[in-house]
């Protein structure tokens, strides 16, 4: 466990997990602002085979970066048992992501447990770098839909960021193989960074939109976000989910549309003449805290109640204490009804950024 995971079991002594407040060990709860739990994601390895320079960049992941050894890993049984816990919770979707949550061997197994759980909504976000091997295994397994990162169409762009050399035709490829084996709609993520990336939005734009007769892919622009501690955010790197639709919109009209449900992180805008739509997201810009349904375990079983925590909360110690699923139940219940995070309301409320004063958990390890 790292140093800033903070304990929930006290190993000294086999007393009920002290709680805040008395909560159900199931249904429904609300943390302090009214919120409730919705998603899950889950972060199932904390390894990757890109060094994306604004995630994993190689000067901290280098050869010697110390991942997680095996053991300190959630098991699969660990991350289903964990997952019925929080569905009795509310929890309706869940993501698996990482790290690259396709280098975690044997991950249809996973897939398979987690798919047996009634009314649950089962998705992954992928690089794509081994989708096209993998599509098929995924969606036989039980997988409901994925979620492709794909930050340019040009190849030097692309491996300049995954900065692996890593052609962008073997990610295209494993989008038309996802597609195939029915593990759509099929969203393409593309992180926008000022002076990196910005000349790739329209070719995005055009390339996945819909024409006549071929069905295209919903592109989300994400604004690059201060996450974790170690890719040297800088404010003037961000391109405002503002400026994306301006500049779509001017070459292929856009008209906004209402959210698909309460609380969507992404706002839709749809091609007027019929190309289908994309998504912004703009957590820098208009910060969606306020209906943030949002829940992280860590690899090795943290709960993060928020994508920009300094700690998390030791959900492992309690699966491997010998705790009862009532008792972990218990426990998610009171830390859920205490969180009260918005860390992007108050970044964006600060006269100086606060990214700088804090010691955030990188996104690999929290699950992006
Ligand atoms: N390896 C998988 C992938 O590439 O999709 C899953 C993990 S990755 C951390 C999940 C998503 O987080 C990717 O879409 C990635 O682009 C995004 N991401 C990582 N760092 C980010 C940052 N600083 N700002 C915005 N998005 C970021």
């Amino acid at each position: 466990m790292n140093d800033r995971v903070i304990p929930l079991l006290d190993a000294r002594r086999a007393a009920p997990i002290a709680t805040p407040r008395p909560v159900a060990s199931d249904g429904p709860v609300a943390d302090t602002r009214g919120r409730y739990m919705r998603d899950l994601r889950i972060s199932i390895t904390d390894r990757c085979n890109f060094r994306c320079t604004y995630c994993m960049p190689k000067t901290v992941f280098g050869r010697d970066y110390p991942f997680l050894p095996r053991d300190e890993l959630l098991s699969f049984e660990e991350i289903t048992r964990i997952a019925r816990i929080f569905v009795a919770h509310g929890v309706s979707k869940i993501r698996l992501t990482g790290g690259e949550p396709l280098l975690r061997r044997n991950i249809e197994r996973l897939i398979e447990m987690l798919a047996a759980i009634p009314g649950l909504e089962l998705t992954l976000t992928t690089n794509g770098s081994l989708l096209a091997k993998k599509a098929r295994s995924l969606r036989d397994a039980g997988l409901q839909r994925v979620t492709v990162s794909l930050d340019a169409l040009d190849d030097p762009t692309f491996r300049k960021m995954n900065d692996v050399d890593f052609p962008v035709a073997q990610v295209l490829e494993g989008i038309a193989a996802a597609e195939a084996a029915g593990l759509g709609p099929l969203k393409v993520n593309m992180v926008v960074k000022r002076g990196t990336n910005d000349h790739a939005i329209l070719p995005m734009a055009r390339h996945f939109r819909s024409s006549p007769g071929v069905a295209g892919h919903i592109v989300r622009f994400i604004e690059y976000m201060d996450v974790g501690s170690s890719n040297g955010w800088k404010l003037d790197e961000v391109v405002p989910s503002a400026e994306v639709v301006q500049l779509i919109t001017a070459e292929m009209p856009l008209a906004a549309v209402g959210p698909n449900y309460p609380g969507e992180v992404a706002e839709r805008w749809r091609y007027v003449d019929d190309g289908g739509e994309i998504g912004v997201i703009s957590s820098v810009t208009q910060a969606f805290c306020a209906s943030c349904t949002r829940v992280r375990l860590s690899t090795d079983g943290s709960l993060y109640t928020c994508l920009f925590a300094t700690a998390g909360h030791d959900l492992r110690g309690l699966l491997r204490g010998g705790r009862s699923d009532a008792e972990i139940g218990a426990a998610l219940g009171a830390l859920w009804s205490a969180r009260a995070d918005n860390y992007s309301e108050q970044r964006a409320a600060a006269t100086t950024s606060p990214s700088t004063a804090l010691n955030k958990i990188e996104m690999s390890y929290i699950g992006g």
